[in-house]
């Protein structure tokens, strides 16, 4: 199958799918959206009130402040794929529970397999604890790390940056590391070509990069 045709499948799953009790609650769901064949992928936590209006992701504030940073590293919405852990919303934007994320990774391990991206960014915690176990935002937030092949980067949630100036300083500066991660996840790539199968997340201790 296509990277078009998975990522079109996994949407039409998610919109009906009832694995976990976030079905119940939601308006719709929120599959992710972007460049299909995008070089960076940034994966939140799930959706919120406009999202779940929407069907789309970071559609609301935080989103406004997602926007914002990518354009400040000459980024566009388009130019990357955008999706959550959890594709359906936790009701009064709760944290989403182990039971959920544990039902809903299949999804994101599918669409991180087909779009194949060299670079993942983490926003917020969920996705944190997928990908980097049980490591502390405050310590590893803007570090790059090679995960099961890939490189990841962790980086506080958008919205955690709205109501606090110094956080919301710490994420600008954090994003303008991401050009240079990028253009070396992108050597390295051509040195050694890219893995395909799907991540195993969460299985293997990350491995910190020598550069970062
Ligand atoms: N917060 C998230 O984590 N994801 C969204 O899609 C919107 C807000
Ligand atoms: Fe299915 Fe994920 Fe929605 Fe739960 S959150 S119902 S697993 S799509």
């Amino acid at each position: 199958m296509s990277t078009e045709e998975i990522l079109d499948e996994v949407a039409r799953e998610v919109s009906t799918c009832t694995k976990c009790d976030l079905c119940k609650g939601r308006t719709k769901a929120v599959p992710g959206e972007g460049d299909l064949h995008a070089k960076i992928m940034f994966i939140g936590e799930g959706p919120g009130f406009h999202e779940d209006k929407q069907g789309r992701p970071f559609v609301g504030p935080a989103g406004q402040f997602l926007v914002e940073l990518l354009a400040s590293i000459n980024l566009k919405r388009s130019d990357v794929f955008i999706t959550n852990v959890v594709k359906c919303r936790p009701p009064g934007n709760r944290d989403p529970l182990p039971a959920e994320t544990n039902a809903c990774v299949e999804y994101l391990e599918r669409q991180i397999a087909a779009i194949n991206p060299e670079v993942i960014v983490t926003l917020g915690r969920f996705s944190m604890a997928k990908f980097f176990g049980g490591e502390k935002i405050s310590s590893i937030h803007g570090r790059a790390r090679k995960v099961d092949g890939r490189t990841c980067i962790a980086m506080y949630h958008p919205a955690a940056g709205l109501h606090q100036q110094s956080l919301k300083d710490t994420i600008r500066s954090d994003f303008k590391k991401i050009p240079l991660i990028m253009a070396e996840a992108e050597r390295r790539s051509v040195e050694e070509p890219q893995k395909t199968e799907t991540p195993k997340l969460k299985e293997e201790p990350p491995e910190q990069l020598a550069l970062f």
